[in-house]
């Protein structure tokens, strides 16, 4: 109902697919059905953007007419409606406040304790977040330990077989443990130990076959006799470290005909300037795909590239990521126990991008989680977006 009958008010509102993002000097509205955004800096539309996030206004503010026809909110709003990513209604024309649900995540840190707490001891339900296990494999790996305790996981996991597992003693044994289960599974072996035994014995596992620069050429043209050969299921990963590896691997890939690979790029101490040229990402990189709300959701929830993962080293040490400390030891403490420590004191499935300097940037949650990268680069943000200071 208009309070005042002289002029016209109008109800505002965002669409409730449009993710609105808000700092202290920007605001982003970005519509996760097509990935179109609109941004903008004028203090008026970031006045009008904080009062519209209040949730008791729930997505909903009346504008007086004033409000309305000032340039900078008028600007935004009509590029707003021209966008489709919503919209204004004269006050008489609505049968009271319009009613939107706007998309709040509801799942902050402090609710991430009280879920910690809830589900204490945390090893109560924790087993239910774990979806991957890597076994990294060396000469010391026993396997008269190792694979006793693999028999009580649950059964819905991937594995990941990391290293020479030619070196383990009765890996047969273990390949066979493995191979009865429904699971995927991946060995990933340098190229430098791949045997024809490798490829033809396990054919329910996925080969993907690591390879470092500089290339054995001897050796590389071994594995590709041994792979033509074969029927297994192989990819490849070339890690590269600069621009003069990036061009060999090509050149490999296309020499040989190999269709499934990927280049992962890898930090020497001494290529800062080919990540910065090819690893970090601008405004446009991050844009270039529309992202759902689920995803901007989970982004604040957990980290993307590690939650659900767990590594388990030959001594039988875990990690959720090789980076951060161990959580405890295999041989010594449950599954569930060692989860269950992640879920409420761990740095991995929960580092997002809640620190300086993206917690003032508004791609936060649209920027993907803070992979490995970071880490071993020691820097919080790897984009051009937010230069360090
Ligand atoms: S500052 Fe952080 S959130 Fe912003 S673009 Fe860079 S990495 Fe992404």
């Amino acid at each position: 109902m208009n309070p005042n009958k002289n002029t016209t008010e109008y109800w505002f509102t965002i669409d409730p697919y449009v993710y609105v993002c808000l700092t202290d000097t920007c605001t982003l509205l970005y519509n996760t059905l097509d990935g179109v955004t609109i941004e903008s800096d004028k203090v008026e539309v970031l006045g009008l953007i904080r009062e519209l996030l209040i949730q008791e206004k729930f997505g909903v503010i009346l504008l007086s007419e004033k409000r309305f026809m000032q340039k900078d909110i008028n600007d935004f709003i009509r590029e707003i409606r021209e966008k489709y990513m919503g919209d204004v209604i004269d006050v008489k024309l609505s049968n009271g406040k319009p009613i939107q649900l706007m998309p709040y995540f509801n799942y902050s840190s402090d609710k991430l304790d009280v879920y910690k707490k809830l589900n204490s001891p945390p090893e109560k339900n924790a087993l239910e977040n774990l979806f991957e296990i890597s076994i990294h494999v060396d000469d010391s790996t026993d396997l008269t330990k190792l694979i006793p305790f693999l028999q009580a996981f649950p059964g819905n996991l991937s594995y990941n077989i990391m290293g020479n597992i030619w070196e383990v003693k009765n890996h047969d044994e273990l390949l066979s443990f493995l191979d009865q289960l429904a699971s995927p599974k991946t060995v990933i072996c340098s190229y430098l130990y791949v045997t024809p035994e490798q490829l033809s014995c396990e054919s329910n596992f996925l080969h993907r076959i690591i390879v470092d620069f500089p290339v054995d050429m001897l050796r590389w043209n071994e594995i590709m006799q041994i792979v033509a050969s074969q029927a297994s299921p192989v990819e490849y990963v070339f890690n590269i470290s600069s621009k003069e590896e990036y061009f060999q691997a090509e050149q490999l890939a296309e020499q040989f005909q190999i269709e499934k690979y990927q280049m992962t790029p890898v930090y020497n101490g001494d290529n800062i300037e080919f990540f910065e040229e090819n690893v970090f990402i601008t405004k446009e990189d991050i844009l270039s795909t529309p992202i759902s709300i689920k995803d901007i959701f989970s982004r604040q929830a957990m980290n993307m590239h590690d939650f659900g993962k767990i590594n388990i080293m030959p001594n039988g040490d875990a990690y959720a990521n090789v980076n951060h400390p161990a959580l405890g030891n295999v041989y010594k403490q449950s599954l569930a126990e060692i989860v269950g420590k992640e879920m409420t004191e761990g740095q991995s499935w929960f580092r997002i991008r809640n620190q300086e300097p993206c917690n003032g940037c508004i791609y936060q949650w649209l920027c993907p989680s803070p992979s490995d990268y970071e880490i071993v680069i020691g820097r919080p943000n790897l984009c051009h977006v937010k230069r360090d200071k």
